[in-house]
């Protein structure tokens, strides 16, 4: 049985955050219904295809997964297993924001068959949450993380943001310390980024950012600080105690296959990429499928992004797995290509591949484009 990664986009949240470009919407009357029972549609839709595979890893996305019932979100689990095989052991995350769910509701989640909750904690300064526009103060991430743990939740991320309007070093670090006093399993720690389209987009001068600088020293204070805790570093922007490292998020990484479910979810799956259409009137009218979004992954394509998506884990570009996956070894192309960036002191090339170190992770987009031509 070949493994998969199901990803299931829930695109609802009481209110926008002042930074976010993801498809999301409050939901009108009737909404959340309607689009579970066609999320339930689109699954089945897949019975055949998904002959021969196991689902390993099962990621509720948003928006806010938590703004449908436990028993909403326990019937598309329903359906996803009446589809494809869901293994015994297979990690189950629910993305899930403060101050939206009590620990009733987190113990149904938990009841439902979800063993993994993802909290957008964001920071835990009230100030700064403010600022981001989240509905939520610090003393509620505690609240709902305490509530996650009572429930029965013992695999817990909490998502934090660096780079907030007028967020200090010492701030960021104070809100490094408070997640880490909380033992979480797993942080993503993320820069801010401000995208068009957004109400931060069109705020010019007026949003003041800490500086490019300050936002690197964040990031390593950041690595340094939750390394000390124990919680290792295994990609860019990811962390985790060992052996919890988010099977779902390494999937990408990995280039494995995967199948996203619901509104602007994408797929990679049988050799194709796709999107569905983030029009939810047109989704939950049955068209599942953009089709002018997909394409076939051509070896050259397929082979650009394997590398780009493993130099991002701290294991780096492992030789053996790229001989077998393109059945040559990488040394030939690559070793000459790593080799300015080894005497600068950003990438380690030894006998098992090429890898960032610390510094190199902070320029690694820089680094990547030039290494792979982009
Ligand atoms: S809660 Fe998350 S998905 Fe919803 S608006 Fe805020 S950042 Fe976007």
């Amino acid at each position: 049985m070949k493994k998969l990664g199901i990803y299931i986009h829930v695109p609802f949240c009481r209110a926008k955050c002042l930074y976010c470009d993801f498809c999301s919407h409050p939901p009108r009357n009737g909404e959340k219904t309607e689009y579970v029972e066609a999320l339930k549609r689109q699954i089945a839709s897949y019975r055949e295809r998904f002959c021969g595979y196991t689902a390993d890893a099962v990621y509720f996305g948003g928006g806010t997964p938590t703004l449908l019932s436990s028993d909403q979100l326990g019937g598309i689990l329903d359906a996803l297993r009446a589809s494809i095989t869901v293994s015994e052991d297979a990690e189950i995350t629910s993305e899930c924001n403060p101050a939206t769910v009590d620990r009733t509701a987190l113990t149904k989640l938990r009841a439902a068959g979800i063993n993994r909750l993802s909290i957008g904690a964001q920071s835990f300064n009230d100030d700064e949450l403010c600022a981001l526009g989240r509905l939520h103060n610090a003393a509620n991430v505690t609240s709902t993380f305490d509530d996650a743990r009572a429930a029965g939740f013992d695999n817990i991320s909490l998502d934090l943001m660096y780079g907030i309007p007028r967020q200090t070093r010492d701030s960021w670090q104070a809100t490094l310390d408070a997640a880490i006093a909380l033992s979480p399993e797993h942080i993503s720690a993320y820069g801010l980024r401000v995208e068009q389209g957004t109400p931060f987009g069109t705020m010019g001068d007026s949003l003041v950012l800490p500086d490019e600088n300050l936002t690197a020293q964040m990031y390593l204070d950041a690595t340094e600080r939750l390394e000390q805790a124990g919680i290792y570093q295994y990609e860019i922007s990811n962390f985790a105690c060992r052996g919890r490292e988010s099977r779902h998020n390494i999937k990408y990484w990995k280039c494995d296959e995967y199948v996203g479910f619901g509104v602007a979810a994408h797929s990679y799956f049988d050799g194709e990429r796709y999107a569905a259409p983030t029009d939810i009137d047109s989704f939950v009218s049955g068209k599942f499928i953009d089709e002018q979004s997909v394409a076939r992954v051509d070896e050259h394509e397929a082979e650009v992004e394997f590398v780009m998506l493993a130099m991002r884990l701290r294991d780096g570009l492992r030789c053996e797995e790229y001989r077998k996956r393109f059945g040559i070894d990488p040394a030939e192309k690559y070793t000459p290509r790593f080799a300015p960036y080894v005497v600068s002191g950003h990438v380690v090339a030894d006998e098992r591949g090429y890898r960032f170190t610390r510094e190199g992770m902070l320029v690694s987009n820089y680094i990547l484009s030039d290494v792979l031509d982009l």
